[in-house]
């Protein structure tokens, strides 16, 4: 599978920078944050994108659907709108969703809430031709960021939904440790719904429950283990590279991004 890497994996650098340095790197697909876009022109950006030879992989990302107050699940479903218009600009095929969570509300109270989110940006996804992959996060993200915290929860909302422009993505980090895993993701890949396929690795200790992702190989997840089994259920797409750090971004972005070249071809 070719190599994408997300913007934010390289934070310290522009949009501009990321496109001077990735292809002459191997890089082969981009992953481009919302907040990498920010005082740009969402088209103009796109253009430059393609014309560094980059592939887009994805717009990330959508989603935080659940909220206390029916106006502010409005709010969400209409900024998840605005997304698709533009990933649409940009030229994205595919817009990653961070499902969301509120402290204290129950979580199947906000999947509930996540499942009708969804439902109401479908029509215009498919509209657009743009897909939106679900991606379930760690449980250790449960309080704020994700009440969907397995592939079988995502797998259950795309079946409920059922429909060709919805899918998952599965992202190592947040699934390794899932005794369910390998079963779920035979069950999305038979269902066409694998649109998207992160890496990076599980430090341990982990000193940041955000901030200290590791690169592939360092870590303790089996993640060739993982990739084959994606690979196998028939997904056929980019690697993505995305690791949030402290440590990496604060030391030589050229230097990062041969490290995770070299990671990505021994350890993926
Ligand atoms: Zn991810």
């Amino acid at each position: 599978m070719p190599l994408c890497v997300h913007t934010i994996t390289t934070k310290p650098w522009s949009l501009e920078e990321a496109l001077e340095h990735y292809p002459s790197a191997g890089v082969e697909g981009i992953s481009v944050w919302t907040d990498a876009l920010n005082g740009r022109k969402s088209t103009s950006a796109g253009r430059q994108i393609r014309e560094a030879g980059l592939e887009i992989v994805s717009l990330v990302r959508g989603g935080f659907f659940p909220a206390e107050t029916e106006a502010d699940r409005k709010k969400s479903i209409d900024d998840n709108l605005a997304l698709l218009d533009q990933a649409a600009e940009l030229g994205a095929p595919l817009i990653v969703l961070v499902c969301g969570a509120i402290p204290g509300q129950s979580l199947q109270v906000s999947r509930n809430q996540i499942a009708k989110g969804i439902e109401a940006i479908l029509p215009k996804a498919e509209a657009l031709g743009i897909r939106l992959g679900i991606e379930p996060l760690h449980p250790m993200y449960a309080d704020n960021r994700s009440a969907i915290t397995s592939l079988g929860q995502a797998n259950d909302i795309c079946e409920l939904l059922d429909s060709p422009n919805l899918g998952v993505t599965i992202d190592v980090y947040h699934t390794w440790w899932d005794p369910d895993l390998k079963h779920e993701i035979v069950r999305c890949g038979s269902a066409d719904n694998i649109f998207s396929y992160h890496v990076c690795d599980w430090k341990t200790p982990t000193q940041d429950m955000l901030n200290d992702r590791g690169l592939m190989g360092e870590g303790c997840i089996d993640i060739k283990g993982i990739s084959s089994q994606v690979k196998e259920a028939g997904f056929n797409g980019f690697t993505e590279v995305e690791i949030f750090s402290n440590h990496y971004w604060s030391m030589d972005q050229e230097i990062f991004l041969q490290k995770i070249v070299e990671a990505y071809r021994l350890h993926t």
